[in-house]
């Protein structure tokens, strides 16, 4: 079976751990931050890292984003640019789209946009570990 290939924009404490372990599960992952010290840290972990703008969209195009099987938008404090990163995956025809959303109306307006899943991480968090106290014998989901 083919490698899946992921795009990881932003390499915060949520993008850099969703990174890690789609490497750890044998996928390939290219890793974007615009902050050059974040991808120094990653460089070894993950199969390829780049210190890019999310929003530059030549610098997107020149990556070859539009072959990978998916890109998680992993920006989340700054709306703007998470909209933007967004707008520019899809245009440039990324298969399938992820995006993490710090309040209902911005995952509104991701949906809007056509993600294809929008990932609230404290609230998704919250759910799954009141799932796991309730029924502790469960497998991990
Ligand atoms: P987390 O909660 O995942 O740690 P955070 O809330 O600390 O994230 P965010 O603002 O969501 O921080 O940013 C996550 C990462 O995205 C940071 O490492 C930041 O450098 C990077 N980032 C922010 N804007 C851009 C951009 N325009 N291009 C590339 N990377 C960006």
């Amino acid at each position: 079976m083919k490698t899946q290939q992921f795009v990881v924009i932003g390499l915060g404490r949520f993008g850099s751990s969703l990174a890690l372990q789609l490497v750890d599960m044998g996928c390939e992952v290219l890793g974007i931050d615009r902050n050059e010290d974040v991808v120094d840290s990653m460089s070894e972990l993950l199969t390829h890292t780049v210190v890019a703008d999310a929003t530059d969209e030549d610098s997107l195009r020149s990556l070859g984003i539009r072959n990978f099987d998916c890109g998680i938008v992993a920006i989340g404090d700054d709306i703007q640019v998470s909209i933007l990163t967004t707008i520019l995956l899809k245009e440039l025809g990324v298969k399938k789209v992820v995006a993490k959303a710090i309040s209902v109306l911005h995952g509104r307006a991701l949906e809007k946009l056509g993600v294809d899943r929008v990932i609230y991480p404290e609230r998704d968090m919250g759910i799954r570990v009141a799932h796991q106290l309730v029924t502790p014998n469960l497998l991990d989901y």
